[in-house]
C-alpha cells in the first residue's frame, strides 16, 4: 500500500498498525498527511481552539527523571512553592478574564498533601464553571480518589515513551508498569485522562513512536500532549539532541487522524522550539493551546526544559495577544470548558 492509501485507511478504520505508522513517520510526503489530520480536527473539533490556563505552583520533585531541568538532582535550581492563598488567587484572576480550564501542575511535590490539595480544588471550583486538570505526578490511589470526589475533572500523566525498558532507564525512581497503573486508576475514577509522549528521547527509533501513538488508543485518552525532547544542560542528557519538530508534526498529525476526537494541543515544547510549529501544529490536528498564568517571577523557574526569558505581562494583554493571534490563523476561542468530546 502507498502512503496515502494508508493514511486514508486510518481515516476510514481509526485502526493502524505499527508496521503503519512507521510507514508513515518514515515517509517524506507530508503534505497530504497533514491535510487529511487538518480535515479530521475540523470534522470532529470545529474550528474552535480551547485555551487552558496553567499555574506551576511548585517546582519541588522527588524524581530523577534524565530529562528534566526540576529532577530533584538538579541542586543549581532554585525552588518555590506557592501559598495556597496564591493559587487560588491567580487561578480566579486567570477565570475571571475568561479562562474555562485551569490546569494545577507541579513536580511530584508532596508538600502539597492530599488535604492541601482537596482545599485548593474545592476553593477554586467554588469560583463558577470552571474545569480543573490535575498534573501532580504519580500519586496515591486514595489521592486520586479523593481529588476527584472534590471536583477535579481531568489528569494529565504523560506515558513520556512506550517503550518499557527506555521508560525505566529514563526513570529509575518508578517504573513503566507504574505509570500505567495509575493512568488506568484515573479511568477508573471517572477522570478525563491524559498521556503524551516525547518525540526524540535517545534510545528511541519510530517503532517507538508507533507504540506510543497506539498506547494513547489503548488508553483511550481524552487529552495527549505530544512535544519534542529538549535537552537540558543540567541533566543527564543534555549533551543530546533536541527532537526532530517535523517528526513531532507528523506524530500529533497521525494520532489526529488515528484518535479523531481526543484534544491535542500544540505543546509549549513544540513553540520553544521554533514559534511557526505553533502554526505548524494547528495545521497538523492540534486544538488546544496553554498558557501559563502564575506571576512571571515562577515561571522562568519552572525549568523542565531550557526557554527563552520570560518577559513580563500582564495576564489581561496576554490573552487578548493569543486571541488574536487565534483569530489571525482563521480559528475562533472555544466558549466552553472544553470537556471529553464525544463520540459521534
Ligand atoms: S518530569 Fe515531572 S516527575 Fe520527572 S523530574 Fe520533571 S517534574 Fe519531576
Amino acid at each position: 500500500m502507498d502512503i496515502k492509501s494508508i493514511i486514508d485507511k486510518i481515516y476510514e478504520t481509526s485502526e493502524a498498525t505499527i508496521d503503519e505508522i512507521t510507514a508513515i513517520l518514515a515517509s517524506k510526503e507530508t503534505d497530504y498527511l497533514f491535510s487529511v489530520a487538518d480535515h479530521t480536527r475540523k470534522e470532529y473539533c470545529k474550528d474552535k481552539i480551547h485555551l487552558r490556563g496553567i499555574i506551576e505552583f511548585s517546582n519541588y520533585c522527588r524524581c530523577e527523571c534524565l530529562y528534566c531541568g526540576i529532577r530533584c538532582h538538579n541542586r543549581s535550581l532554585q525552588r518555590y512553592r506557592m501559598e495556597l492563598d496564591e493559587i487560588v488567587e491567580t487561578a480566579k484572576a486567570a477565570y475571571e478574564i475568561g479562562y474555562k480550564t485551569i490546569i494545577l501542575q507541579s513536580g511530584e511535590d508532596l508538600w502539597y498533601t492530599r488535604e492541601k490539595i482537596s482545599s485548593l480544588i474545592r476553593r477554586i471550583k467554588a469560583l463558577g464553571d470552571v474545569a480543573i486538570t490535575l498534573s501532580l505526578g504519580e500519586r496515591d490511589y486514595e489521592d486520586y480518589k479523593q481529588w476527584k470526589q472534590d471536583g477535579a475533572d481531568r489528569y494529565l500523566l504523560k506515558h513520556e515513551t512506550a517503550d518499557e525498558d527506555l521508560y525505566n532507564r529514563l526513570h529509575p525512581h518508578s517504573s513503566f508498569k507504574k505509570r500505567l497503573q495509575c493512568l488506568r486508576w484515573l479511568k477508573k475514577l471517572g477522570y478525563q485522562p491524559g498521556s503524551g509522549f516525547m518525540i526524540g528521547l535517545p534510545g528511541q527509533n519510530l517503532t517507538t513512536i508507533a507504540k506510543d501513538i497506539l498506547l494513547l488508543k489503548e488508553l483511550d485518552v481524552d487529552m495527549a500532549g505530544i512535544g519534542p525532547f529538549l535537552p537540558h544542560p543540567a541533566t543527564p542528557l543534555g549533551e543530546n539532541h533536541a527532537g526532530s519538530g517535523l517528526l513531532t508534526l507528523k506524530a500529533l498529525a497521525v494520532a489526529r487522524i488515528l484518535l479523531k476526537r481526543t484534544h491535542l494541543p500544540a505543546t509549549t515544547a513544540l513553540e520553544v522550539q521554533n514559534r511557526n510549529n505553533r502554526e505548524n501544529a494547528f495545521h497538523a490536528g492540534a486544538n488546544v493551546i496553554m498558557r501559563k498564568v502564575q506571576a512571571s517571577k515562577y515561571r522562568q523557574l519552572y525549568d523542565i526544559y531550557p526557554k527563552k526569558s520570560i518577559v513580563e505581562k500582564d495576564l489581561k494583554q496576554e490573552k487578548a495577544e493569543i486571541e488574536s493571534y487565534i483569530q489571525k490563523i482563521g480559528r475562533q476561542i472555544a466558549d466552553d470548558r472544553g470537556d471529553a468530546i464525544p463520540l459521534i
